[in-house]
């Protein structure tokens, strides 16, 4: 492992991740900030590329109580009205936008078609097959790399960030030669998604493991809620390790059905996610099966082919034909409710540091997201952390820091170490959460 102890020329803006929150925070930054992106892995391996479901949006004025009733219900009421109010009324320009950088949604004669998830009291969810995060993500990753002041730089890790005097003064890294370096910037923002990656069931991609959620924690940024983490009721069950298969909701939504070992009916399955993983593990543990059954037979076979091309063909690579048979599925972790605090426009409590997209708590879910309501948040969040960097914008001076490369050298320790600080503190929140209840 090489130590450059180098640090390289200053960039106006770094934004640590490449996915929908990262990319449109970068989009919406103009094209007079100097940006440079940086992601662990390639810039499309992001969990934004593998959302399904799709993406909610307020279809008039007449839905506006029932969305954010329906919000907040999920949410156990423990959500920041203020963030719901804000998501809800601003993604109509949302869709609007995404729709004139080339996103495709379902539509009939220009019309959009709304489907339903669990939860959702009407259909206002937006889509394009079962591929709506593809869909958008390679959208606007197409449109940032056509901007000359973006940089991308690919397999490049923050491994921590360059604080003082509770200022942050940019970022650490260490790309996939193992070099460590630094880059000083005006302003960090983290984008690096959930946490997903530290659990061994999970629908999330193997390298977002909340490492940003470590960094913040060691550098005194305040975190909440990291034990808000949300289980998937409808994963693909699977003796192979590895990611687990998404079964997105909306196929629930378009009418198929949970049953258990008798293959009889359990649950109501639109219910909020939490209720419906319930339901399955004390299935599960009654019945005693490493599965339940998801059933498609409401589902003519043309519509599934239609509705979902990725789903129909992963399941037929597992063994599973979904127009003639049921499919066994199993809860996952799924999503971060919790993150790194923040306020309504992205603000840490780093001066300096914005957090968008998943890794950031602005309170807009609470307890438990509604299905379809993140990509949307990131989307809505990321833009106003871009609005409020371009009002606020002020240069750092210039600053001595002493960086101890060391103690980055050892890239898989390091990674423990993260691993460690962020499953010990969701432990730790975990026994507070039960000591309020009793109380
Ligand atoms: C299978 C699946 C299906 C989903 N379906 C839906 C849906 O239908 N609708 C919906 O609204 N939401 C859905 N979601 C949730 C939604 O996709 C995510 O919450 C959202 O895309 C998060 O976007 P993000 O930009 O915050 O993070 P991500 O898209 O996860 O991107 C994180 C980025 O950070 C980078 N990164 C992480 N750590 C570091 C580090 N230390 N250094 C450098 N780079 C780093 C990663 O490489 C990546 O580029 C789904 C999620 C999954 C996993």
């Amino acid at each position: 492992m090489k130590n450059e102890n180098r640090m390289n020329k200053k960039i106006d803006v770094i934004i640590v991740g490449t996915g929908v929150a990262g990319l449109y925070t970068a989009l919406n930054l103009g094209k007079d900030k100097n940006i440079l992106m940086i992601t662990k892995d390639k810039s499309d391996a992001s969990d934004s590329f593998l959302a399904q479901g799709g993406i909610c949006v307020l279809k008039n004025d007449n839905d506006y109580q029932s969305f954010f009733e329906d919000t907040m219900k999920a949410g156990h009421y423990e959500n920041n009205k203020k963030s719901v109010d804000l998501m809800i009324r601003t993604s109509p320009e949302i869709i609007q936008h995404l729709i004139q950088l080339g996103v495709e949604f379902e539509n009939r004669d220009g019309e959009l078609i709304y489907t339903k998830e669990g939860a959702h009291s009407k259909a206002r969810i937006v889509y394009h097959k079962d591929l709506t995060g593809k869909e958008i993500t390679s959208k606007l990753l197409a449109e940032v790399k056509k901007k000359e002041n973006i940089k991308i730089l690919e397999y490049t890790m923050m491994v921590d960030l360059l604080c003082y005097d509770n200022q942050c003064k940019g970022v650490v890294t260490s790309n996939n030669q193992k070099n460590i370096e630094s880059y000083e910037a005006d302003y960090v923002v983290l984008a690096s998604g959930g946490l997903g990656g530290l659990f061994d069931h999970s629908t999330n991609l193997k390298h977002i493991t909340g490492d940003a959620l470590a960094i913040s924690m060691k550098n005194n940024i305040t975190i909440k809620n990291i034990s808000y983490i949300q289980i998937h009721p409808t994963t693909l069950f699977s003796k192979k390790t590895g990611r687990h298969f998404l079964i997105s909701e909306s196929v629930r939504g378009e009418g198929a059905i949970l049953l258990n070992k008798e293959k009889k009916r359990f649950v109501d399955e639109l219910l909020p996610r939490d209720l419906v993983t319930k339901a399955i593990y004390k299935e599960m543990e009654e019945d005693h099966q490493e599965f339940v059954w998801l059933s498609l037979e409401s589902l003519s076979e043309e519509i599934i082919k239609k509705r979902f091309p990725n789903i129909y063909l992963r399941c037929l690579e597992e063994g599973y034909d979904i127009t003639k048979e049921c499919i066994p599925v199993v809860p996952a972790q799924h999503y971060l409710m919790g993150g790194i605090q923040v306020d309504l426009n992205g603000e840490t409590s780093m001066n300096h540091l914005y957090a968008v997209g998943e890794i950031s708590c602005n309170g807009v879910h609470g307890a438990n997201r509604l299905a379809s309501n993140s990509l949307l948040e990131s989307l809505v969040f990321s833009k106003r952390a871009a609005n409020d960097i371009i009002n606020k914008y002020e240069s750092s001076l210039a600053f001595e820091l002493k960086i101890n490369y060391n103690d980055f050298m050892n890239l898989e320790e390091l990674r423990k170490k993260y691993k460690k600080i962020i499953l010990d503190e969701i432990k730790r929140s975990v026994s507070i959460e039960k000591s309020y209840k009793k109380a």
